[in-house]
């Protein structure tokens, strides 16, 4: 299988593309500091195209859309720059569609399967409150997520979209549940399971559908 992951240098997406080399798949790790296979800031166009031209004529079997940022955590609510807005909402959502948009050539070709890195914190039903610039990237994510799957269905590429649990990263922080193997280990069952049948799935790393 050949498997793409954005923000394959540390984290969730560095542990990923691990697992999959060992497993003998193909890994091409995106990193915007230079360090994985294809040098890619996701919110860049230029490198967007960049990563096109690179991978022309190769079919992606799996595109991993990890790569995102938290950059309003712990925050207080009179402490929202627009900046952060735009920031986040680039990273966190315009970043997986222009990735999705510059391998659509890839994933054509094998009939190929998108797993989107949403959150718990895209759920409008399950909503305490804060994190509101995270909170909102990500259910753009998941609503991304949602109307490709419907779209890309005639393609034969099936679109997930994944809560991968509070996971021990720089991210997670090192209180979190769990530890970046465990998440990752049911993430991959879960993009295994991955097919035109449950196209538009949005499901914890554990395997149980997540309320919307
Ligand atoms: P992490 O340790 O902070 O790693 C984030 C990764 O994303 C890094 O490789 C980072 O690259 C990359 N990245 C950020 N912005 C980028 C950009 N504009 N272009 C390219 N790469 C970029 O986070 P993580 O915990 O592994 O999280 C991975 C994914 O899971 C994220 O989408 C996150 O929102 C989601 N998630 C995580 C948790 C959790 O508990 N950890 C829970 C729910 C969802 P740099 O090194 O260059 O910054």
């Amino acid at each position: 299988m050949h498997v793409v992951i954005t923000g394959a240098n540390r984290g969730i997406g560095w542990a990923l593309a691990e697992r999959y080399r060992a497993q003998g798949h193909g890994v091409m790790g995106t990193a915007r500091d230079g360090s994985a296979e294809v040098q890619l800031d996701v919110a860049d166009p230029a490198q967007q195209a960049a990563m096109a031209d690179q991978l022309k004529g190769q079919p992606v079997d799996l595109l991993i859309c990890n790569a995102g940022v938290y950059l309003d955590k712990g925050h207080s609510i009179d402490d929202y720059p627009a900046e952060m807005w735009a920031q986040s909402f680039a990273a966190n959502v315009t970043g997986v569609f222009l990735t999705v948009q510059s391998l659509l050539p890839n994933l054509r070709a094998a009939g190929g399967r998108i797993a989107i890195m949403s959150s718990q914190m895209a759920s409008h039903t399950r909503a305490p409150g804060g994190s509101y610039i995270y909170r909102a990237s990500k259910a753009a994510a998941l609503n991304l997520g949602r109307n490709l799957a419907a779209d890309l269905k005639a393609d034969g590429i099936a679109v997930g979209i994944y809560h991968p649990g509070w996971v021990k990263t720089d991210m997670g922080g090192s209180a979190a549940d769990i530890h970046v193997d465990q998440a990752v280990a049911g993430l991959m069952e879960r993009f295994d399971a991955l097919s035109l049948d449950n196209t538009g799935c949005f499901e914890t790393y554990d395997g149980k559908p997540h309320a919307y």
